[in-house]
Order: C-alpha cells, then sequence, then structure tokens
C-alpha cells in the first residue's frame, strides 16, 4: 500500500478559497482574493488581441510537431526584448555597452520558470561544497515561492522585506542580508508589483543592491510576472535591467500569464544573462536536460498566441492598450480607496505609492475572517488583498467593510 501512508494535505489555503467564494450565496460577496485580473464588470475576459492571435494560429498553424525542450524560440526572444528592451542586438544603450547577451527557454508558467532556475541553482557543482545551495528570500513573499525552491532541493533563508505591517520596505534588512549571505548563495528579488506588498524598490535601491549583488558575488534570480502592471512596460523592466547590467549573470523568470491573460495556458520563460556566448550555451544547455526531465517539453498555444501578437505591430499596439486599460484601472482604484474618508485611520493612504495588483492589510486572521462573515469580502488568508477584483464601485464597501472588521 502506498496512497493510505501519504498524510493528508490540505489544499492550498488561497486556491481552496476559489470553491468558498463561489459557494457564498451572500450577492453581494467581493473576491479579493486569488491573483486574477477582473474589469469592472468582475470578470477576466480574454484579451482581444490574445483572441485575434489564437484566430490567426488556428487558422495558419501547418503542425503541431514537437518543438523541443526549449519550446518556442521566436517567443523566447520577443520576451527577452520585452524585459530586456529590444535586446535581440541589445539595443538598449546601458546593456549593449556592458556587452550584455541573453539566452532563454520557455516554460510551463512563471512557476515553471522559477522551478527550472531553481533546479540550475541546485545543481550547481562548485558553489557550495558540500552543503544544499542556498537561496535568501525576502518575506512576506508570495506563497508558491518557498515551496518551488524547497522542492527542488535548495536550502531557504529568509528575511524582511517590509515592515511587520507590510506597509513600508525594509531596505536596511536587504542590505543586512548582503552582509550576511555567502558568495555564490542565490536571492530572490521579485521584477515590479511585489506580491503581496506592492512595495516595489525605487530606481536608487536597485542600483544599489545590483552593486551590492555583484561586489559579494551573490546570485541573482528576478521574478518577474507583473511587467506592464505597475507604471509601464519599460518603466516596470527598469530595475531588472540596472541589474542585469551590473552583475556578471543573472537568472529572469518570466510569466506572460497576467500580462496576457492566458492563466490557464501556463505561458512564461527563463532567461539567462551573462557577457560571453559559452557559459550561457552551457546554462541553456543544462537548463534544457533539465526541462526534458521533468515534463520534456512546454505546452505550446499559450506562447505561440503571445509569439503571434508580438511579432504584429498592429496586435502589440492592441495588446499594449489593453495592458495600459487594466494597469489604469488598477492606479484608479488604489487612488479612490486612498481619497476615503477612513483610510488615513485604516493606514491605507499609501496605496497609492505601491504598484501592482496586490497590497497587505497588515490585518490579523480575525480580520480577515470577519471580511469574511459579516460583510462577504473574501482576501487571501495573509491579509493580501487583489485590487483587481474590486469594482470601483465597490471601494466604499470594501472600506467600509475593512473599518467595521477592525473594529
Ligand atoms: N511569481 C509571482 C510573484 C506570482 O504572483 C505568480 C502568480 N501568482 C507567479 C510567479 C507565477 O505565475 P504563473 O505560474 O501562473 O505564471
Amino acid at each position: 500500500m502506498l496512497f493510505d501512508r501519504f498524510d493528508l494535505q490540505p489544499d492550498d489555503p488561497l486556491l481552496a478559497l476559489i470553491g468558498e467564494v463561489r459557494a457564498d450565496p451572500r450577492r453581494h460577496r467581493l473576491d479579493l482574493s486569488v491573483g486574477v485580473y477582473r474589469d469592472e464588470e468582475g470578470q477576466t475576459p480574454v484579451m482581444q488581441a490574445v483572441k485575434a492571435a489564437e484566430a490567426q494560429l488556428v487558422a495558419g498553424q501547418a503542425s503541431k510537431a514537437y518543438l523541443g525542450p526549449a519550446g518556442d524560440a521566436d517567443f523566447c526572444a520577443h520576451i527577452a526584448d520585452l524585459v530586456l528592451g529590444a535586446h535581440a542586438g541589445c539595443q538598449v544603450a546601458g546593456l549593449q555597452s556592458v556587452g550584455l547577451q541573453s539566452v532563454g527557454l520557455q516554460s510551463v508558467g512563471g512557476t515553471g520558470a522559477l522551478r527550472l532556475a531553481a533546479r540550475l541553482l541546485a545543481v550547481n557543482p562548485r558553489a557550495h561544497g558540500a552543503g544544499p545551495a542556498t537561496i535568501w528570500l525576502a518575506t512576506p513573499t508570495w506563497g508558491n515561492h518557498a515551496p518551488v525552491f524547497a522542492g527542488a532541493g535548495l536550502h531557504i533563508r529568509t528575511f524582511a522585506h517590509t515592515d511587520a505591517m507590510g506597509r513600508a520596505l525594509d531596505f536596511a534588512a536587504w542590505m543586512e542580508m548582503a552582509e550576511r549571505a555567502e558568495p555564490g548563495d542565490a536571492v530572490l528579488l521579485q521584477g515590479c508589483g511585489h506580491n503581496p506588498t506592492g512595495i516595489d524598490f525605487t530606481a536608487q535601491q536597485w542600483a544599489t543592491l545590483a552593486t551590492c549583488i555583484a561586489d559579494k558575488g551573490l546570485f541573482p534570480l528576478v521574478d518577474l510576472a507583473y511587467q506592464g502592471f505597475g507604471l509601464g512596460l519599460e518603466e516596470d523592466a527598469a530595475g531588472v535591467r540596472t541589474l542585469v547590467e551590473r552583475v556578471p549573470e543573472a537568472l529572469i523568470a518570466v510569466s506572460c500569464n497576467k500580462t496576457f491573460g492566458l492563466y490557464r495556458d501556463r505561458v512564461g520563460a527563463l532567461l539567462m544573462t551573462g557577457r560571453q556566448a559559452a557559459p550561457l550555451a552551457k546554462g541553456m544547455a543544462m537548463a534544457k536536460a533539465l526541462a526534458r526531465g521533468e515534463y520534456s517539453m512546454p505546452p505550446d498555444h499559450g506562447a505561440a498566441v503571445v509569439r503571434t501578437v508580438l511579432e504584429s505591430a498592429e496586435l502589440t499596439a492592441l495588446w499594449s492598450d489593453e495592458l495600459d486599460a487594466m494597469r489604469t484601472r488598477l492606479i484608479q482604484t488604489r487612488a479612490a480607496i486612498a481619497e476615503h474618508p477612513l483610510a488615513s485611520e485604516l493606514g491605507l493612504t499609501g496605496l497609492v505609492d505601491q504598484k501592482g495588483m496586490f497590497c497587505l492589510l497588515g490585518a490579523g486572521h480575525r480580520v480577515v475572517q470577519r471580511l469574511k462573515d459579516e460583510s462577504a469580502i473574501y482576501v487571501a488568508p495573509d491579509g493580501r488583498v487583489n485590487l483587481a477584483g474590486l469594482p470601483l464601485a465597490r471601494v466604499d464597501d470594501f472600506v467600509t467593510g475593512l473599518a467595521a472588521a477592525c473594529r
């Protein structure tokens, strides 16, 4: 007997809320839990650019024969352009001048890219002597980071990203981490729209961190899942570009699932940056070998859709307009909450300085439970709010519900 010997694992507490919200008969229920973008009507529609690309694919796709463990190479080149800035030829002046090069492979979403990155770090033969490779995680962070990294065999060490309420960056803790870490340790940085706090680094902080990471010989892994949800496609990539410009090598795990609304199609890429072609080719070969052993090859459809959008100037413009509309709604929602008469009492005025889909309430389990029981407002168990689930027309319900739950 095998199965019966397993301990019964609880459902992921966040994903379990999906069913709970659906089963809640209260018509005014508000789902601010799982990180999915919703429009003012509460829908997560397929983007028009995606629909158009899918129509083209259905009409024109000539074959579905295997592409190999690295997936769609043209998709990866377009993602490198988006992240590193027309980088196919390294046209961004700063990156070009330092001779930056990149390679990449398609992954099973951002999670798959993180998993592959973790495996690359874990198989690293020389950096750590006998023990497992270490990755430093700034907490709070996305709930799946630790399971993915631990599952790949990495040793996890944590430090604080923010103060205890999740309202202000603890940059001193980042500096201290750089002091305490051993050369060769990896460190995870979220590229923009930090999950769950919405608190990103300033340009100056990116530059300082990049220098510390390079000086100490740490290995940076960037998780970039929300490019375009903060200030704009270019602006949101600025920090990552500063980093890769200043460090010898980096890994970037990219997710297209939020930015193209492709969630269940599982689209992502793992990029590697460096200065020389030969080590990058080895990195790529190792990543392909690991991918082959994990799942053989990534699913094609979603990446083919993204490639089709990015190959066409017209579809790219349409997609970028749709992404602008999503970002604008998020910024408006943040402003509406911060301007609410109860905002300062609840510590919500700082929301306008934060970026992306999420903020943290800094409230305990009791408040989260009362929000659900008394106001039918569902937030994640750690108090994370998906602002993209909040229609502007319901901002007042949210803030007054929160005030009641906090009393
Ligand atoms: N990183 C962060 C910070 C995320 O929030 C998410 C999605 N919640 C991911 C990575 C991975 O997303 P996916 O696997 O759906 O691309």
